[in-house]
């Protein structure tokens, strides 16, 4: 058969999309780079020189000049929370301000158009920006306009609230702190209008719950942050009903905008273990699998184990006790949020039914139990599972082996691995100079041979895949994100965890896609793979490591659609 003349097999070979006249990652030539490539039905269909690529434009065929410009197969996201993110965005976002009449004028205008009765939501400031690190009802008062607000800051470990909704929360010089947190008080006791870790909760539980529509607003506004960033696909590290988290389930959201046909992004949902419902809740997680599907670009064929807290609120479960901050032992260790008899009853059970497990660790006793627990499981159905472990704080040393070993994805955010005042104020002291130094061993687990996947955990902290890997090829902040001139900015944290870069685009690429089931059909730039694509503005391979975060992306191509830039 013919079509106006030519013969199937070269109307076949004419593309959608062709890049031409750049530099394209591929495994497919020894050097590692082609000149083009050419795109058909969401797929790559030929990677090579321009001129052999020219064979594929048709009339119809779009063409992209990639002008010298590197494309890379587009990023994943191995640990990310979407639809909160959005949320964020959408609600009164007050990232990357600095001083405290910024954050004042940007919450007046974004009261301005908030019905009366509405709560003053969102956030993202910095302490830096207040006197003494922290901000007060008083300043808050001033342009909420009688409203309750409740704003945490940029690491969610803080909130600025005011008058109103300490009001509401009935917070007075009388409440006491709770265990996990702390009321900021000024000298008489008086609260203030800070509140710290578990104290946030006080008002946090007030805060009503978003409706169906705004969730579905927050993940579409997500789905093109992220496209922004070069990211095409994630694994959403918490879909379910987390009491006391104050996460909204987004089960039905990312449902519903796969039927509407709303998604670019591919989503691998890690489904809510609660710890206080047992085994009997593997049918319900099992139903929801069912429910999503596999042949969708929603997927929830994931389950999220949350093993332990965080250090910085000695939460944590560490092998030995925390420090006093003056270096003498405390009676206190954290401890297990799941009883390791019942999480290697649970592991049992879901490997059995094909789930992957997602565990998310810090301490490193937890560490050490997540990699124990996997160990009892069969060998192929340990490495059929893409089973991974997340955040990876604390990893003793007994245990850097281990994921190699026993086939476990080490599943880092690297943006943390720097000296921030985080680390450097909320974290080295209580844990000393000998776990100091075991914290986020990138590069000492990837040199033992474990497949090392990255995520961001956005809106924890940034979303943005090319602030991450300045940090994991330079164990310092970029100038983008850090204050310039501090020991985040300057002083390497633990340098010899520091890796390639080419090693952190492989773990935000093929490593997330191998995460994700996915990666004989993503994650690299080759005939018959998925066309995602990322186009940078600066050639990762060529600027020196100090540069790479000030690199953007100007193209995305997310099964060959493009989602962000415009040629
Ligand atoms: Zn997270």
């Amino acid at each position: 058969m013919s079509i106006g003349g030519t013969t199937e097999t070269e109307t076949s070979k004419i593309a959608d999309l062709v890049l031409v006249g750049g530099k394209v990652r591929t495994p497919t030539h020894p050097s590692g780079f082609a000149q083009a490539a050419a795109i058909s039905g969401g797929v790559i269909t030929a990677v090579g020189a321009d001129e052999q690529i020219r064979d594929h434009v048709g009339p119809r065929t779009r063409v992209v000049n990639l002008r010298g410009r590197l494309a890379i197969p587009a990023f994943g996201d191995a640990h990310i929370h979407p639809v909160q993110g959005g949320l964020e965005s959408l609600r009164c976002n007050l990232t990357g301000m600095r001083t405290r009449q910024e954050y004042l004028d940007a919450i007046a205008a974004y009261c301005a158009a908030l019905p009366g009765d509405a709560w003053v939501l969102g956030g993202g400031w910095s302490m830096p920006g207040f006197p003494g690190g922290t901000p007060t009802a008083a300043d808050l008062d001033t342009v909420t306009g009688g409203r309750p607000a409740f704003l945490p800051n940029r690491d969610h470990h803080s909130a600025w609230v005011n008058t109103a909704a300490l009001t509401l929360a009935g917070i007075t010089e009388r409440s006491e702190d709770p265990v996990d947190g702390r009321i900021e008080r000024d000298h008489a006791g008086v609260p203030t209008g800070a509140l710290h870790e578990g104290a946030m909760h006080m008002v946090g539980n007030l805060v009503p719950a978003a409706g169906g529509e705004e969730l579905t607003r927050g993940l579409l506004a997500a789905q093109q942050h992220l496209h922004s960033l070069g990211i095409t696909n994630v694994q959403d590290a918490l879909v379910g009903v987390a009491g006391g988290l104050g996460m909204p389930d987004v089960f039905g959201t990312y449902l519903r905008a796969d039927a509407d046909g709303q998604l670019t992004l591919r989503v691998t949902g890690s489904l809510w273990w609660d710890r206080f419902r047992g085994l009997g809740q593997i049918a319900d997680l099992l139903t929801r699998r069912e429910a999503a599907g596999i042949a969708n670009r929603f997927r929830a064929t994931t389950v999220k184990l949350m093993l332990d807290g965080v250090c910085e609120t000695f939460t944590a479960a560490m092998g030995a006790p925390y420090l006093d901050g003056h270096g003498h032992p405390t009676d206190h260790a954290g401890s297990l949020f799941i009883d390791p008899a019942e999480l290697s009853e649970a592991a049992a059970q879901l490997s059995g039914l094909g789930f992957q497990m997602h565990f998310h660790a810090i301490g490193d006793l937890a560490i050490t139990v997540a990699l124990d627990t996997l160990a009892t499981l069969p060998a192929a159905r340990r490495v059929s599972g893409r089973h991974h472990i997340a955040h990876l704080q604390f990893i003793s040393p007994p245990d850097l082996d281990r994921f190699a070993r026993l086939g476990v994805v080490a599943n880092f955010q690297p943006l943390w691995a720097c000296e921030d005042d985080q680390n450097t104020e909320l974290t080295m002291p209580f844990v000393g100079p000998e776990r100091a130094a075991w914290q986020y061993r990138i590069g000492a687990v990837l040199r033992r041979g474990a497949r090392v996947a990255f995520g961001s955990d956005w809106p924890v902290s940034s979303a943005d895949p090319l602030q991450e890997m300045h940090v994991a090829v330079n164990r310092v902040l970029s100038a983008r994100l850090g204050e310039p001139g501090t020991p985040e900015t300057t002083t390497p944290l633990l340098p010899d965890e520091a890796i390639t870069v080419d090693a952190a685009i492989d773990a935000f690429t093929r490593g997330v896609a191998y995460v994700n089931h996915e990666e004989d059909a993503a994650g690299a730039l080759a005939p018959g793979m998925l066309a995602d694509v990322a186009v940078l503005d600066q050639d990762l391979y060529a600027i020196p490591a100090a540069e790479i975060g000030s690199t953007s992306v100007q193209l995305t191509i997310a099964a060959g659609q493009v989602v962000h830039g415009d040629e």
